[in-house]
């Protein structure tokens, strides 16, 4: 049964598409529709840029101080905390995920990512630098940091309420508009979102929400010319894509692409801590985590006892509807990642990788066994970003080795260190070329914390304040003070 039918937000308002078309979504659990939604095109794109635009060029918008659009953001912040569990929910069953995880991570980093945000749009703070002068005349030059314009924010569907707060909060506190364009998977909590920012008393028409697909709505997005940034969270496949059209017309672009990312287990560290890390780095969210820490490099010398026991933690996880009782993991979300997750398994077991857990699922949804190989660093089921919960555990000899073994890969976006040496600790989390490193915990993501990765993994940070940073233009003023 089609429960609920999704519409675009624009300028304020819910509208339909203008070619009138829709999508479906299905739920992951039973593979069935369960909504439609609006299926954007060119057309949407244009209505929501020129909302997006008339805010910057003189509309209310552009008049707030960063006093004012912080205090606009805290209130957003405060009507998120007020919807949190309904969020949470809506997330939960585009993806088909325990309500709980949401509950307990997404939305509490939501909200802090905005009331981060929000606390810097007062402070976004230009400086004076001293010259020797112009052609011998003394001079004062100072800098300021304007809101880079209209934002195009491309989101995954992976955690999109969280992602799209990391973009949504620090764009408005720089002062820019946005158009949204969700993942076709998970567009209800970005439509929600534009509802609370227009209940918020954010004006009209700054944040609009496209939905549909990509190639349809947000091809679009990227090439409009009135759009000056794209900001993008997805696959590096779609990200080249959005550097190959944005690129050239000179968008600004920050692209937050996927990993690979290791976890490296020294002999000497706390294993049952860097067990219960490991567990939770490759199987949370069914394991469609960009920093998933899917390679899992471990001293020789405890390699194959902690296998064993990752696989046992592995095959006591419950799979099943995640809205039932006792069910700690969901499908994953959709029939495009069974396929895919199912296919490098198979290839993992055709390469000659030792499967310790994991297995086929009967049923109708989309549901994986959690899996764990014992592998080596070129099988491709540690080459590849599998989006699912499957872990490789890759032996290595020496510190030397680990480093060579967690650098060996295509992507650098988070990477992980357990040991109880302190200086082998800072040494290896300076040689891993990652955007973030972990020491003796997986992924420890906050608000405050810049967010990226190096390599495949992408282009640019997002929250803390280089996020803020990341949607303005530093502009320089030179008086002539003779
Ligand atoms: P995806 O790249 O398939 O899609 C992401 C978004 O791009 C969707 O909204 C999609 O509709 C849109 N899109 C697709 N084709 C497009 C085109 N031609 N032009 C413009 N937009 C287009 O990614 P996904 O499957 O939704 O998400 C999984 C990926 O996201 C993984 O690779 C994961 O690692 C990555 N990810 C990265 C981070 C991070 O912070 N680095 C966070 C979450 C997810």
């Amino acid at each position: 049964m089609l429960v609920k039918v999704l519409r675009n937000f624009i300028d304020g308002r819910e509208a339909d598409a203008v070619r009138g078309e829709t999508l479906h979504l299905t739920s992951p659990v039973t593979a069935q529709p369960f909504a439609v939604c609006a299926r954007s095109t060119k057309e949407d794109i244009d209505l929501a840029v020129a909302a997006a635009k008339r805010q910057l060029d003189g509309g209310e918008w552009s008049k707030l101080d960063g006093a004012l659009r912080g205090q606009l953001i805290h209130r957003l912040a405060d009507l998120v905390e007020r919807d949190a569990a309904l969020i949470a929910d809506m997330d939960a069953t585009c993806i088909g995920r325990p309500p709980i995880e949401p509950q307990i991570l997404d939305l509490p980093n939501a909200i802090g990512t905005l009331r981060t945000a929000a606390g810097w749009a007062d402070k976004i703070e230009g400086r004076t630098i001293p010259t020797p002068g112009y052609m011998g005349m003394p001079t004062l030059s100072y800098t300021t940091r304007e809101p880079v314009g209209v934002v195009g924010a491309i989101v995954p569907w992976n955690t999109p309420f969280m992602i799209t707060c990391w973009k949504i909060g620090p764009l408005l506190a720089a002062g820019c508009t946005v158009v949204i364009k969700p993942s076709e998977e998970t567009p209800m909590s970005a439509l929600h979102l534009a509802a609370l920012c227009k209940e918020a008393g954010i004006p009209d028409g700054v944040v609009n929400v496209v939905c549909g697909y990509g190639e349809e709505a947000g091809q679009p997005l990227c090439e409009h010319p009135d759009v000056d940034k794209i900001t993008f969270t997805g696959s590096p496949e779609v990200g080249r894509i959005i550097q190959a059209t944005a690129g050239p017309l000179f968008k600004r672009i920050s692209l937050e692409l996927g990993g690979k990312s290791p976890q490296i287990i020294f002999d000497d560290a706390n294993l049952d801590a860097a067990l219960q890390g490991c567990t939770l780095g490759l199987f949370f969210n069914q394991g469609q985590v960009c920093a998933a820490g899917t390679r899992i490099l471990v001293h020789r010398s405890i390699a194959e006892s902690f296998a064993a026991k990752l696989a046992d933690r592995a095959n006591s996880i419950v799979v099943g509807d995640p809205r039932k009782e006792g069910v700690t993991m969901g499908p994953v979300a959709n029939k495009a990642q069974h396929e895919r997750v199912r296919h490098f398994i198979q290839l993992g077991i055709e390469e000659g990788a030792k499967m310790l857990a994991g297995g086929e699922v009967k049923g109708d949804g989309y549901f994986v066994r959690p899996t764990v190989f014992m592998g080596r660093n070129d099988h491709a089921v540690a080459k590849n970003e599998i989006f699912g919960p499957v872990g490789v555990v890759i032996p290595f000899d020496t510190e030397e080795q680990a480093i060579e073994l967690a650098n060996d890969t295509n992507y650098g976006l988070a990477g992980t260190v357990w040991t109880r040496d302190v200086s082998r600790a800072h040494r290896v989390a300076r040689a891993v070329r990652a955007g973030a490193i972990g020491v003796n915990c997986w992924a420890p993501i906050d608000p405050r914390l810049p967010w990226g990765g190096v390599k495949s993994s992408g282009l640019g940070r997002e929250c803390g304040l280089s996020g803020v940073l990341a949607y303005t233009e530093e502009k320089v003023v030179t008086v002539l003070t003779a």
